[in-house]
């Protein structure tokens, strides 16, 4: 057995992982010649690899390390609850204290009447509990017809066969036998890519339209639930035009259909208010929610029910749960990690002084001759790539190498800033303070700079 540690050098680190590790959404053998990098540590907002560089984290690990690395109340907490009671189920009618707490604070939380919660160990898994909860639901009231789920192209909503069903990315559906059925996606608000000469109001208009038009082509009473992310995170932080939910919340209440509100990157404090719901006026009957709700250091998720669809859940068995549903360590971990949001007021802090400061900063940098739109709500936001800023033309590339190179030149300058196709997103964690924000735009700057110079060398704008 080889011994494995923190002082084992990179190199043997990267032909190990390469040789025993397959990572998600990877080429393996591409990330073999190359060589992963690998993380040791991070504090607040900085991680450190195994070469002892330190490196900005603009992305929050995954979206989702809202409160910053580090924090060691959360460690006592994990490792309190471990002594106390590190594993009990909930299915055989017991239940346990850390799950009745965060499932009471979750409904204090949480707008409306969303007040019942179905604990996950993630975002993927608390939306094909979704699949399953709003056709039972139906099925409970003697819809048993209702079961068609509409969602929309370049949607994420998880990796399992159903939450990637739900999901709309074309690459993942092509593998495994996906989309299973009575699934149906529609258009998705995205202006810059996909507006054409309509104004954005407009094309809000017309993207939510598709649902209407979609409903009655499937039959009213076939369609169980609407399911979205309030901003498509995974899709390039995608913010909807401001007539886009207004119009969709009409159109599901009209037709009576559930409105599902995947919450999962834009809960917990990233849009300057707890749920993105709040944010764009939205009114869900279920709530999927995930990473920042223990900011990562636990995995959980769960989907938070209205009172009526619980109500209704509520008269059957629900054949359905995880062995880790409501585990006692992620649960306390969560409360916890809530504890820390609201005594230290990040969210006020977000929506109030980071966030107006990171959305100036972030967009000065459309002045940069490839950036053609800056998007931002709070802190997630994303920049749009772009040879010809006037026709917000794409590049004659295949979409995303530009994208990659720009991420590459982030990564070179120890700056975390993703790309989706060809637009670069981020999420950092929402303690970042201005300082790290100036560091961030400098950095990207930088990126954008050497990106564009490279484009240049080789023909490529
Ligand atoms: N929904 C959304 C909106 C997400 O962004 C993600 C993950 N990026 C998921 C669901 C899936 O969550 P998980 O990776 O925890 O399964």
């Amino acid at each position: 057995m080889v011994s494995i540690s923190t002082n084992t050098p990179t190199s043997e680190l990267q032909a190990i992982d390469a040789a025993h590790h397959m990572h998600p959404f990877t080429t393996a053998q591409d990330l073999a010649v190359k060589g992963a990098r690998v993380i040791t540590r991070a504090e607040g907002c900085w991680l450190t690899d195994s070469d002892g560089n330190r490196i900005l984290d603009a992305m929050a690990g995954l979206w989702c390390v809202n409160i910053g690395y580090g924090r060691r109340e959360l460690a006592e907490v994990a490792a309190r609850q471990i002594q106390d009671l590190p594993f009990y189920n909930t299915f055989f009618q017991t239940t346990h204290v850390p799950v009745i707490a965060l499932a009471a604070k979750l409904a204090e939380l949480a707008p409306g009447d969303l007040n019942t919660v179905f604990f996950a160990n993630s975002g993927s898994e608390a939306n094909d509990t979704n699949i399953r909860a709003v056709r039972t639901y139906w099925a409970a009231k003697g819809q048993p017809d209702r079961n068609v789920i509409i969602s929309r192209w370049n949607a994420y909503h998880g990796s399992c066969v159903g939450s990637g069903s739900l999901g709309g990315m074309t690459g993942m559906h092509a593998q495994g036998g996906m989309p299973i059925p009575d699934i149906h996606h529609i258009g998705q608000p995205h202006w810059y890519n996909e507006g054409g000469d309509l104004s954005p109001e407009d094309f809000g208009l017309a993207r939510a339209r598709e649902l209407e038009t979609a409903i009655l082509e499937i039959g009213p009473d076939r369609v169980a639930a609407f399911i979205a992310e309030p901003i498509q995170g995974a899709g390039g932080v995608i913010v909807p035009p401001a007539s886009y939910w207004p119009e969709i919340q009409r159109i599901t209440k009209q037709y009576g259909i559930l409105l599902i509100a995947d919450e999962v990157i834009t809960g917990f404090g990233r849009t300057g208010n707890w749920f993105g719901s709040e944010t764009l006026g939205i009114t869900p009957d279920i709530m999927t929610i995930a990473k920042g709700l223990s900011s990562g250091y636990q995995p959980i998720g769960a989907s938070i029910l209205s009172d009526e669809v619980a109500a209704t859940l509520a008269q059957v068995e629900f054949n359905h749960g995880y062995t880790y549903s409501g585990h006692p360590v992620a649960c306390a971990v969560a409360l916890e990690n809530i504890r820390i949001l609201e005594e230290e007021d990040i969210i006020t802090r977000v929506r109030e002084d980071t966030g107006p400061y990171l959305k100036k900063r972030f967009e000065s940098l459309t002045d940069h001759p490839l950036v053609g739109e800056a998007s931002i709500v709070g802190m997630m936001g994303s920049l749009a790539l772009t040879p010809d800023k006037a026709t917000r033309a794409p590049f004659e590339a295949e979409a995303g190498t530009v994208g990659y190179i720009c991420r590459e030149r982030c990564f070179a300058n120890n700056l975390i800033m993703r790309h989706v196709y060809d637009r670069m997103i981020i999420s950092p964690p929402l303690t970042i303070s201005k300082k790290e924000i100036d560091i961030l735009i400098e950095r990207a700057r930088k990126s954008l700079d050497e990106c564009y110079a490279h484009l240049q060398a080789n023909d490529m704008l």
